[in-house]
């Protein structure tokens, strides 16, 4: 019995203030609407994801960057929700023993043991939808805000997805729901109107919908436990000391008879720290993003590339929360330096100087270090979401 899912992602995000399709929005890193098909990665035999022709190229190359143990395609979103499931079950032509589930892609933290259990009662009972009992005494009122009706609390239930059905009944209730011009408010509606039996399975209070900028929070807390999504990232790097070169450290010039070698400005400590920013969320290192066969960066500030590195972060959702760096040298003597490279580092990074911390080490001789063949950097920093 093949499960085929139905991803509505076509919403434009109004109320959620922003300029992009909320299901665009990152958690963590990662779209909204790839951590929902990634919820169905167990289920899933076939997925349509629904959505606006604007949108799909992104959703398109995110989708195409991971690998879903499940084929999918897209089909355009329509005027009304029923109009837009109905074009993503024609896209599927789901053979009508298969269990259909039609779900919100701005419901990303549905959890497996609740799509479970909506496949096991479409199984039983042909239909399934996740229900949680209503908290809230519910009032039915009339347009002038009266009060017409108190129903019964216990038997209210707040409806979420993926509703589930069985393929064959929501084939012939959307069908017939467009060519009547049946509109419901969801997908089970359809089928009560047309007297099938829908039944209520238990949903999840974590299993919000991300409609609201303070959902984005909630959902950041729900995904995290204590709300703050914390990376640690480090780097490390080496230069060697040469003749004829400046000695650049955290962007600061320091007076010497050597310099570092390298293609750009050699400023071993502030590669150490980039490579920590960007392995702190998983984005490569500075060589793939600054390849040093490239002639635009010879010779370069590596505050610049700070500079940029600071933007990728921040274009995946990321900032810098703090850093500490250790520079490895037997000479110069750094420590005079060090409230200027704090204050470089802090300005860059947008943080307060009490954030970052830069400090230098001789190795009594030893090593490297110690024979002033190089100089070499560590680099810590945690990073949290933008
Ligand atoms: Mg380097």
């Amino acid at each position: 019995m093949k499960t085929y899912v139905v991803m509505l992602a076509g919403g434009r995000g109004e109320r959620m203030n922003a300029p992009v399709n909320k299901v665009l929005l990152r958690i963590g890193g990662i779209p909204v609407v790839i951590r929902s098909m990634e919820a169905f990665s167990a289920y899933a035999d076939e997925m349509v994801i629904v959505t606006r022709p604007v949108d799909r190229e992104e959703i398109m190359s995110e989708a195409s960057s991971r690998s879903f143990p499940f084929p999918f395609r897209f089909a355009d979103g329509g005027e009304t929700r029923q109009a837009s499931v109905l074009n993503g079950l024609r896209a599927l032509c789901p053979d009508p023993d298969g269990i259909v589930l039609i779900h919100d892609a701005a419901r990303c933290l549905v959890d497996p043991e609740l799509i479970s259990r909506v496949i096991l009662s479409v199984k039983e009972n042909g239909s399934g939808i996740p229900g949680i009992p209503a908290t809230n005494t519910c009032k039915i009122c009339g347009p002038d805000g009266y009060v017409l009706q108190t129903p019964e609390r216990s038997s209210l239930f707040e409806i979420q997805t993926p509703q589930g059905f069985s393929a064959g009944l929501i084939l012939d209730a959307e069908e017939r729901a467009a060519a009547e011009g049946f509109l419901g408010t969801d997908d089970a509606c359809v089928l009560e109107h047309y007297g099938y039996a829908v039944k209520v399975v238990p949903g999840s209070s974590a299993n919000i919908k991300l409609t609201e900028p303070g959902d984005m929070v909630r959902a950041r807390m729900l995904l995290e436990g204590d709300g703050m999504d914390m990376r640690i990232g480090m780097g490390y790097d080496v230069h060697r000391l040469t003749p004829h070169r400046k000695l650049i450290l955290c962007g600061v010039e320091i007076p010497f008879e050597l310099g570092l070698h390298g293609h750009s400005d050699a400023d071993v400590a502030l590669h150490a720290l980039m490579d920590a920013m960007l392995g702190a969320c998983a984005l490569g290192d500075i060589g793939s993003h600054f390849p040093d066969t490239e002639e635009r960066y010879r010779g370069i500030s590596s505050a610049m590339l700070l500079r940029e590195t600071v933007r990728i972060l921040a274009d995946a959702g990321f900032r810098v929360h703090n850093a500490d760096l250790t520079i490895v040298a037997q000479k110069p003597k750094i420590l005079p330096y060090i409230p200027l490279m704090t204050a470089n580092i802090a300005a860059e990074l947008g943080i307060p100087q009490s954030s970052v911390s830069v400090k230098a080490t001789t190795t009594e001789k030893l090593g490297f270090e110690g024979r002033m063949e190089g100089i070499s950097a560590y680099a810590v920093c945690t990073v949290t979401e933008s």
